[in-house]
């Protein structure tokens, strides 16, 4: 008997069904990238809409890609926020870009598992190269080890890893830190701004939420050195340890940038591993007008940026770089026998400097993208979306009853409708009115925060379709919103 006569008995679909629903699938995505407006940016449906418009249990007999790609359509893409839309301004706006696409379809085609050097040089060395590339176009130097995660939020734990590694005489790696009186107890200094991961990493690593030392900001949202100095001069006499201080290039709520030449220098004295957060802001880096917002980044010992967040590369990729690649190490390499390879000793093997054995091949991906665009490319990209923002602050700052409520460093600007003579209960509420107005129309998304308790509105520009007449459409949303509800 053939494989064809019983197709649902083994082995893959015919390579036929690859060119016939590749060739259909290409083309939808053409245009989709091409038409977003046919879609709202903020998925409409209520919870649990998708998961009943959905058979409960999986089908005994195999379906036909037609079935399944028609229900894609019609079930599962109404469930879809839009977060490749050029209306996407919430959070803050990603964008997986035509080479990153192509790149995930190879890097699914060959299915690589980068665990170790010998389960796929190529894997390795193309994330060793793009590292080295995106080193070079943020403009560190090549005292950086680089490697690809997740997310940031695996890098910063990373981080407070290698951290904790950097101070051998705890021997935590070996003893565990439970039941032991010899331990002092461990600290973490971030500024009030920086993002949930910090506390995330201390959680995780057992260090306790308690230990998470939130330092005070300045009227930017930038932590104060002054502040950090004293809260660690505080904690070494009360007999605690400071270890670790995560300072944030690009906070989630505002894009303020900390002080890192400060912040480095009090770390340096006091011996305490400095991680920079620049998952969204660090990529700015890339263009020379921005290269500033890594000063004092020599003096660190760990760095994250997001080249899934604002470097064009579908999530996930994260860059994690440390100046000490054998500290990380030593604090994660563990080799049984059965992944001892006859080269382990010339070569990286990047299970060795994380987590997680098994290792997705992003490397292709951003590479594909940084020689896609090139570095002129992705600075000009960049740029653009700052001048983006610039002007959308302009034309809040210039209209009655609209204020800009933070500095725009980059291309996020936090702002709020403040009429004359309402009180802040009032404004909060004719604000969250305004957003709910704005995101139920489909043309565009934005989120909140607060800052100094006051409820304002977040416009992050960072999609790589996004163009002025998207950043406009916003802000007409956002006026007409705001005129309906003073009526
Ligand atoms: C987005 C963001 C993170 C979290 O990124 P993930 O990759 O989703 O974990 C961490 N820190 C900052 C400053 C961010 O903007």
């Amino acid at each position: 008997m053939t494989d064809r006569a019983a197709p649902n008995a083994q082995g893959d679909l015919p390579t036929s069904e690859l060119l016939v629903h590749g060739q259909r699938i290409l083309a939808w995505i053409a245009t989709y990238l091409d038409h977003p407006e046919r879609y709202p940016v903020l998925s409409p449906l209520a919870p649990g809409d998708v998961r009943r418009s959905l058979p409960d249990a999986p089908p005994a007999a195999g379906e036909s890609l037609d079935r399944i790609l028609a229900d894609f359509e019609s079930k599962i893409l109404p469930g879809i926020t839009h977060w490749n839309h050029p209306g996407f301004f919430a959070y803050f706006s990603i964008s997986a870009s035509i080479p990153g696409i192509l790149a995930e379809l190879l890097i699914a085609a060959l299915d690589v598992n980068a665990m170790l050097w010998k389960t796929s040089p190529a894997a390795t060395e193309l994330e060793a190269l793009a590292m080295s590339w995106l080193r070079q176009l943020i403009g560190l130097n090549d005292e950086w080890f680089g490697l690809i995660n997740d997310t940031a939020s695996i890098s910063t734990l990373l981080a407070l890893a290698a951290a904790r590694e950097a101070k051998p005489d705890l021997a935590i790696r070996g003893r565990g830190m439970a039941g032991r009186s010899d331990l002092p107890v461990l600290r973490v200094y971030c500024s009030e701004h920086a993002h949930s991961s910090v506390e995330k990493g201390a959680l995780t690593l057992g260090f306790g939420l308690e230990n998470v030392v939130k330092i005070a900001v300045d009227d930017a949202y930038r932590m104060l050195p002054e502040r950090l100095a004293d809260a660690m001069a505080a904690d070494r006499s009360a007999g605690m340890l400071p270890l670790a201080c995560v300072a944030t290039v690009g906070t989630t709520s505002t894009s303020s940038i900390d002080p890192v030449p400060e912040i480095a220098a009090i770390c340096t004295r006091e011996r305490v591993w400095l991680h920079v957060d620049g998952s969204y802001g660090g990529v700015a880096a890339v263009s020379p007008k921005f290269r500033h917002v890594l000063a004092g980044i020599e003096g660190a010992d760990s760095l994250v940026i997001n080249p899934h967040k604002w470097l064009f590369t579908p999530i996930d990729c994260s860059a994690f770089y440390t100046r000490h690649p054998h500290v990380l190490k030593r604090a994660f390499s563990l080799v049984p026998e059965y992944l001892v390879t006859r080269e382990q000793d010339e070569v990286v093997n990047l299970m060795d400097y994380g987590v997680q054995l098994g290792r997705r091949f992003r490397a292709l991906k951003l590479w594909m993208v940084m020689r896609a665009f090139g570095a002129d490319g992705l600075a000009a990209r960049l740029e653009r979306h700052c001048e983006l923002a610039r002007r959308f602050s302009e034309w809040v700052c210039e209209a009655d009853g609209w204020e800009v409520a933070a500095p725009t460093p980059l291309s996020l600007v936090c702002f709020r409708y403040a009429p004359l003579g309402t009180s802040e209960d009032e404004r909060e509420r004719l604000n969250m009115a305004i957003l709910q107005c704005v995101n139920e129309s489909g043309d565009a998304y934005l989120s909140h925060t607060k800052l100094a308790g006051k409820y304002v509105l977040r416009l992050a520009v960072g999609n790589i379709r996004t163009e002025e007449q998207h950043v406009a459409r916003a802000w007409e949303l956002l006026r007409a919103a705001a005129q309906r509800m003073s009526a």
